[in-house]
């Protein structure tokens, strides 16, 4: 039998999904895919810095030695030995001792975002967040409705003493210490143990977002504020700036309380992480790969992120300001008050260039002279290229 449908189907959408909004980014992502732009657009890491042949050796030996357990269902929490490594990895010395128990391995550190809304947030919750913030995470916990509180932040991040205006009543804190997505920047080691002891005192949950956290140009990171108070503290970690996103493997780690509740919504949305991208995974990193591979990638970014710094030294007029990241993957700019990102990104793109608005960026009044640039994916010629045509652009509305 076939139905004849000749009216397309309507769908009773849940309020919910009425709201969803696609991230601004990944819509730009469809335009500066054409080969022929120079895109500062992308979050996305060098492919150059893929390990490609140590990832074939490890499915293979993965898949050699254990296939039957590699193929099979997993348990929820993930594969324990990786979830040793990175409890043993977290563990500083003189600080308090993280356990595997506490680390729940996630689909890409973007799913712990999306568990933390789901157990945390309520309609109308109130919910504190940096200005300007990651996109993403901005965009997984509206889906639950909160009322998002924009943080003062300055050049140093975000400034701990204004939190005790706002957080009576917040749910969580979310925070990017490290070489921030959008703005490049980083708190200082002074920072960060006042904003422990600040959100300990306020009885806040402070999240610690932190994938760009191993990619200091200069070498050692910056201490984690879960190791001063894993109490308080839900970090997220991600193995796509170090190693490869295509494997979509993240890993959130929290008191067990908070962890036990992470672990049903996980189980509910997708059962597992795959069992055989955190068994090579794990096969890739135990014996030390990390230590030897990271070195590359904070080379190579450190080298294109000064390039960008000379050639917006060089091209873009007097009035217009930007970050200079110590570490990560991005550049902020601001432009005169005047000049709206929105509307020069048009003619940017008319003339072969792409960048992020920054405005998308703020979850409250946003800043529509700011604008994001990355400068991992795109070689040292186009960027001195890509960054005349902006100046020249900016020059004309300055
Ligand atoms: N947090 C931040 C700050 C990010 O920039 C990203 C990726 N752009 C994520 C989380 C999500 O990363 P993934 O899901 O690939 O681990």
């Amino acid at each position: 039998m076939k139905i004849e449908n000749p009216n397309p189907f309507q769908w009773h959408f849940s309020e919910r999904a009425s709201q969803m909004q696609s991230s601004f980014i990944r819509e730009i992502l469809k335009v500066t895919q054409q080969p022929e732009i120079i895109s500062f657009a992308g979050g996305l890491p060098s492919p150059a810095t893929f390990p490609v042949a140590e990832m074939k050796q490890a499915f293979d030996k993965v898949l050699s030695d254990s296939a039957k357990v590699a193929l099979q269902y997993g348990p929820t929490d993930g594969y324990l030995p990786l979830r040793q490594w990175i409890a043993d990895s977290l563990s500083v010395n003189g600080g308090r001792k993280i356990v595997a128990e506490q680390v729940l391995m996630v689909s890409g550190s973007q799913q712990a975002l999306d568990l933390l809304g789901k157990v945390l947030i309520d309609e109308g919750s109130k919910v504190l967040v940096e200005t300007p913030s990651y996109l993403g995470a901005l965009q997984a916990f509206s889906v639950y409705r909160p009322e998002f509180v924009s943080v003062d932040t300055d050049e140093n991040g975000l400034v701990p003493s204004s939190l005790d205006k706002v957080a009576a009543g917040a749910r969580l804190l979310y925070s990017l210490p490290n070489f921030q997505n959008p703005t490049g920047r980083t708190m200082s080691i002074a920072r960060r143990q006042e904003l422990v002891e600040t959100c300990a005192r306020l009885n806040l949950p402070l999240v610690e977002d932190d994938p760009y956290g191993a990619l200091s140009y200069k070498g050692d990171p910056l201490p984690k504020m879960v190791a001063m108070n894993p109490d308080g503290i839900i970090y997220m970690g991600s193995f796509s700036k170090v190693l490869t996103p295509g494997i979509r493997l993240g890993y959130v780690v929290a008191p067990l309380a908070l962890i036990r509740r992470l672990e049903l919504a996980k189980q509910a949305a997708d059962l597992h992480t795959s069992q055989l991208t955190q068994m090579v995974v794990h096969e890739v990193i135990k014996d030390g790969f990390l230590d030897r591979h990271i070195p590359s990638i904070r080379s190579l970014y450190g080298t294109q992120c000064q390039c960008m710094l000379d050639a917006l030294t060089e091209f873009f007029p007097a009035g217009v300001s930007w970050t200079r990241p110590e570490g990560g993957m991005f550049i902020w700019v601001t432009l005169p008050k005047h000049i709206n990102a929105m509307e020069l990104l048009e003619e940017a793109i008319k003339q072969k260039v792409a960048f992020v608005p920054g405005a998308p960026f703020y979850a409250n009044e946003p800043e529509t002279n700011t604008l994001r640039l990355s400068f991992v994916t795109v070689p040292p010629e186009r960027i001195r290229t890509g960054i005349a045509t902006l100046g020249k652009l900016i020059a004309e509305r300055a």
